[in-house]
């Protein structure tokens, strides 16, 4: 059995024993719930180490997820896009459709070991929300989603799935009725019965123990994508690339390079309508350093400190914070944050579906958009691994409602890509 979970594969050794990567991480939390903090970061400790525990959860991976997911050769798209051979990493054919499905599954297991009868989390547009509903019914535990009242009427689809599951969907009418106070009573039902529920986090962040716990469990991504590439392509890639929300799939797939100095991680922010609009969540490309949700990292906040409204197309993006674990890697220089806008991201959905039958979902699509800008700045025998974190079922609506296809006689000049491309309706 491949030990998934091993230390060794966290090659820098963070966070330290305060759950801080540099500067970045920490727990700044009420003492009550760093108590519970502490209970939860012991039993993770102790079932990293137990080889019942990896045994089951690799087995769900396997038999369940669908694990390992491949790694296909998009030799078209490449060919279209003329430059470097661009491959996926196939997070999108995953149980559930995403790549969430890796740390539900290991934060209900370890809920389970330390004898909870509830999970509860937060969600935005619903995806977290299905994924932990999925893994809460698979072992058989209670499951409550607290969800902003906003996303509970734009997503309805998620929110008939979470029921379906068992999942008891709370709706949170205060402030913007949106992801952020989702998690803040989320937070706060937590507070009121540490006992007999334990609070799954979305992503990478959150105080200790969340974003060393998610990140390894998300670290068989990269761990099955380093062995796949070498065995297709016979070495490493020139470029790892992955959209960043909160930051868990990106971590997933970087945690196995970071090591490996001649692959250029790429780490990609939602621009939104545009960098200089303030309809973005470009966290680390324009945030600064705070503290929100128990964590410090960059952030998007007011002078106040108090997080900004963000926006993209993908609402699995939209998070005014990002992982701890990407504010230290930007720091030292180890992985460029660059982003993709809403239009660079639907120019890459339709391209990848058009040219490979594979519909990304939008977040995904942001990190296929880099990949394309990036492969026609190198050479055809040079490599870009992207994470495809989800499929985009979800998505399909919405981008033919607000980003048709303008009908158009093709000239027959050049390969017909940019020209397909050029006939997307702008916003
Ligand atoms: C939630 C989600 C993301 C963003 O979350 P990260 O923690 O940044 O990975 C990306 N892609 C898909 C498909 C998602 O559902």
């Amino acid at each position: 059995m491949q030990n998934i979970l091993t230390k060794e594969i966290n090659t820098t050794n963070l966070p330290d024993s305060n759950g801080r990567f540099g500067e970045f991480g920490g727990s700044y939390i009420p003492p009550q719930l760093q108590t519970v903090m502490d209970e939860v970061t012991k039993e993770y400790e102790n079932i990293v180490q137990d080889p019942v525990f990896l045994e089951e959860l690799s087995s769900l991976q396997r038999h369940y997820v669908g694990r390992p997911s491949p790694v296909y050769h998009a030799k078209r798209l490449s060919e279209a896009v003329g430059g470097a051979q661009i491959y996926l990493k196939r997070e999108d054919l995953n149980h559930t459709g995403a790549h969430k499905i890796n740390h539900c599954i290991g934060e209900v297991l370890l809920a389970k070991k330390m004898g909870k009868k509830k999970v509860i989390a937060e969600t935005g547009a619903g995806q977290h929300g299905v994924a932990l509903a999925t893994a809460a019914a698979l072992l058989g535990l209670e499951c409550d989603i607290y969800m902003g009242e906003v996303d509970i009427k734009k997503e309805a689809p998620n929110v008939s799935r979470m029921k379906i599951l068992g999942a008891q969907v709370i709706e949170v009418t205060r402030g913007t009725k949106t992801l952020k106070d989702a998690v803040d009573a989320a937070f706060e039902a937590y507070l009121e019965d540490p006992d007999t529920q334990i609070y799954c986090i979305g992503s990478v962040v959150g105080p200790h123990p969340f974003p060393m716990m998610v990140r390894d469990f998300q670290s068989v991504v990269g761990i099955e994508a380093k062995a796949q590439i070498q065995e297709l392509a016979g070495r490493l890639p020139e470029a790892v690339v992955a959209c960043v929300g909160g930051g868990s799939n990106a971590m997933g797939i970087f945690s196995a390079f970071l090591e490996d100095s001649e692959v250029t991680l790429y780490g990609v922010e939602p621009a939104g309508k545009g960098l200089d609009t303030p309809d973005h969540a470009a966290t680390i490309t324009k945030g600064s350093v705070g503290i929100l949700h128990g964590f410090k990292s960059f952030l998007l906040q007011d002078e106040s400190g108090e997080a900004l409204p963000v926006y993209s197309i993908a609402s699995g993006l939209d998070y005014p914070g990002v992982g701890p674990q990407h504010s230290y890697l930007k720091t030292i220089g180890r992985v460029n944050y660059d982003s993709a806008t809403d239009h660079e991201a639907v120019e890459a959905f339709y391209g990848l579906s058009r040219m490979e039958g594979i519909i990304p979902a939008l977040e995904s699509s942001h990190a296929v958009a880099h990949a394309i800008k990036l492969a026609k700045t190198m050479k055809k025998d040079e490599i870009i691994l992207v994470n495809l974190s989800g499929r985009g079922d979800k998505d399909i609506d919405y981008v033919l409602e607000h980003y048709p296809l303008v009908e158009y006689e093709p000239t027959g000049k050049g390969n017909g890509f940019e020209e397909f491309l050029s006939h997307i309706k702008k916003q």
